[in-house]
């Protein structure tokens, strides 16, 4: 989080689950067997995982479903505060992020946390960490308010002057509904992504906008990097979303997917190679965290890589899913 909404969602969810470990998380269709034995590739976390698809609705999700007390944990440690605080990494991040560059960089790269999008009226960033969109989101117009479950992010976020909600999209009860909201690589953390996606809704206006953005299960850098794909990500993400998957959940939870576009961020392409090229099982890949190894890898990737990127993002095969839903 963006991703870090799902910290206390998981916690609280024991019971989704346990009733999803062998059935759909979002419809309790069955469950058949995708992909074998993946390991997460960033941390060094122990543990192996499958990928099940569902029969009925085509929802990909992994297998075990993890310990909530474990994710818990595991969030605790690698995400956020507990990971990782003022290295020169997360410095030049911020730096990046305030450029002239950054905003040259989305035009070429895709965008896929909306942060070019310009406009008005009030915006809810789900799982907003310590504010970095929110400032962008804020710069670019709208009145912003945060939702996060770490309670350390929030802080921080408060202490820029954001308003941030520490609990869970199903528990929030805004003072008014808003004009647009955020899940930008968030939905893929949740337990119930179909209730996370009617939640979202029922906190905009009507003929409000929800912005999404998640991996692409159709996604080409998915087959060509195998288990190094980046966006496997286990045991964080939970599911995995197609076009078709998401049209059909948005419309179930009152929108209408109005602009749908497939991008394939140079981040995620360059975190793929690198864990290609370094990964050791068991270890944490700490090239991933290599700024000028990582700027070197994604700038030239993009270049090299540039006639299939953009084919892979024109015939479905995207590795980003970016898509812009109004509420009827
Ligand atoms: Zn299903």
């Amino acid at each position: 989080m963006n991703q870090f909404s799902a910290i206390d969602f998981l916690y609280e969810a024991e019971k989704n689950r346990v009733l999803g470990q062998n059935t759909c998380l979002d419809c309790g269709g069955s469950l058949e067997e995708l992909v074998n034995e993946l390991f997460d590739t960033r941390y060094g976390i122990d543990g192996t995982y499958d990928i099940r698809r569902c029969v009925e609705c085509g929802l990909e999700q992994i297998y075990p479903l993890p310990e909530p007390k474990e994710l818990r944990d595991l969030y605790q440690d690698h995400y956020n505060f507990g990971g990782e605080k003022k290295t020169l990494y997360t410095n030049m991040r911020g730096y990046f992020l305030d450029s002239f560059l950054y905003r040259l960089w989305m035009w070429s790269d895709g965008d896929v946390s909306f942060h070019s999008r310009k406009g008005r009226g009030r915006l809810l960033d789900i799982g907003c960490n310590e504010g970095r969109s929110l400032k962008i989101f804020a710069r670019n117009g709208f009145e912003v308010t945060g939702l996060e479950l770490s309670e350390e992010a929030a802080t921080m976020a408060r202490a820029d002057g954001f308003t941030v909600h520490t609990c869970d999209i199903g528990e929030f009860q805004p003072p008014a509904l808003y004009d647009v909201v955020v899940l930008s690589n968030v939905l893929e953390h949740s337990l119930a992504p179909g209730q996370m996606l009617r939640d979202a809704a029922r906190v905009l206006k009507p003929g409000g906008e929800l912005l999404i953005s998640c991996p692409n299960s159709r996604s080409w850098q998915r087959s060509l990097f195998s288990r190094s794909w980046i966006n496997w990500h286990v045991p964080f993400h939970i599911s995995h979303f197609s076009t078709d998957l998401l049209d059909r959940l948005l419309r179930k939870a009152g929108c209408t997917p109005v602009k749908v576009r497939q991008v394939s961020p140079g981040a995620w392409l360059a975190s793929s190679l690198i864990v290609l090229a370094f990964f050791r099982r068991g270890k944490p890949t700490r090239e991933l965290r290599n700024p000028l190894l990582f700027l070197l890898t994604m700038i030239a990737a993009k270049i090299l890589l540039f006639p299939f990127l953009s084919m892979a993002n024109s015939t479905g095969r995207g590795d980003a899913l970016v898509i812009v839903a109004k509420k009827i």
